[in-house]
């Protein structure tokens, strides 16, 4: 079965997640990625290690920005140029735009956020998860085109094969693809993509005040993780609102979530719990983080936090 799988870059570098497609999509076939925008062969070759063949590459600058049209013009004409039946992307902001769209073009059915492979003993069923991660629904898919976008951190990613043959891949777009453009970015300067971060220390209300978050950016700084925050945190000015994380803030999926003093809620859980491993700092031993925690320590943080930079610097 030809598979086709999106991948999308940052800086030119091919996303971690993008690469987990990429091995999910060899365990349901034969991997064909479609890229875009400036990134260099070599980058784009190392796809083939997990298992893609064939990398499409459409390197028309304008695609640089993501634009949404565009984007799922290239994605349905490379499914068209492999023959792919299925397509999968892992979820970004992007790929949740741009999935209805390819669905529609390629006559696909659609399912978002699935979170294991399928089950193919009966047809093709997959997991996908419901009520912002609280439950998982059964979803069974009909014979035909499908678009599967992929939650993060759902495959551990696998290097099986060599480097991937790089074709440039041309696609005659229309006026209506680039309707609508990116007119700036404003980034910070210097920090690590929240969305993006391989690690997180997050701290709550546990913290006192702003005052105290020194030692949050000091254990940050020694894990090489970015920083978040609960939303009463941000609401108080305590830190910035690009840090609040949950239902209504940023969603994250890093390999490694540290909560210090935030208390859990459902609508925090819901940004935090794509996160391979958890682990909650919280005096409180009742506080309902522990029960979505893969590591807990019921301790003050005032106390915990330091000895943990200690232990972290000396190891
Ligand atoms: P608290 O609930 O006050 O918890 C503080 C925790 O710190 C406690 O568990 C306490 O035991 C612990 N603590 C205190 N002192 C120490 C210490 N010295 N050492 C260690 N631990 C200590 N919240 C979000 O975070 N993100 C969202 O996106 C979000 N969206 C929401 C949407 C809606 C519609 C609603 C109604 C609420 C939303 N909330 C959201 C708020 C959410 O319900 C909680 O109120 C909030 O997450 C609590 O933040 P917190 O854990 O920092 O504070």
């Amino acid at each position: 079965m030809s598979v086709l799988v999106f991948i999308e870059a940052d800086n030119g570098v091919i996303k971690k997640s993008s690469l987990e497609a990429v091995t999910y999509g060899s365990k349901l076939g034969d991997v064909t990625a479609v890229a875009m925008g400036s990134i260099d062969g070599s980058e784009l070759q190392k796809v083939g290690k997990f298992g893609a063949a064939k990398v499409l590459h459409c390197s028309d600058e304008r695609l640089n920005d993501g634009v949404i049209a565009a984007t799922a013009t290239l994605i349905a004409a490379a499914a068209a140029e492999v023959s792919a039946a299925t397509i999968v992307m892992s979820r970004s902001s992007l790929v949740d735009a741009v999935a209805a769209r390819v669905a529609i073009k390629t006559n696909s059915a659609v399912v978002a956020n699935v979170q294991d492979l399928p089950d193919t003993s009966n047809g093709f069923t997959v997991k996908r998860g419901v009520f912002t991660g609280k439950a998982f629904a059964y979803v069974s898919v009909p014979d035909g085109n499908k678009v599967i976008t992929i939650a993060k951190n759902v495959v551990q990613l696998e290097e099986t094969g060599t480097d991937a043959a790089v074709e440039e891949f041309s696609v005659s777009f229309g006026d209506a693809d680039f309707g609508v453009k990116r007119v700036g970015v404003h980034k910070q300067e210097g920090d690590i993509l929240l969305p993006e971060a391989d690690k997180v220390v997050s701290a709550g209300r546990g913290l006192k005040g702003p005052e105290n978050w020194q030692m949050i950016e000091d254990l940050a700084g020694t894990l090489g993780a970015a920083t978040a925050c609960s939303k009463p945190v941000s609401d108080m000015d305590w830190r910035p609102h690009h840090e609040h994380v949950g239902q209504t803030g940023i969603k994250v999926a890093p390999q490694l979530y540290i909560a210090v003093g935030i208390s859990g809620a459902i609508q925090h859980l819901a940004g935090v719990n794509s996160s391979k491993v958890i682990v909650a700092i919280n005096k409180d031993p009742e506080a309902p983080f522990f029960k979505a925690a893969d590591y807990g320590v019921v301790g003050d943080a005032f106390e915990v936090v330091p000895k943990l930079i200690e232990a972290i610097k000396n190891s």
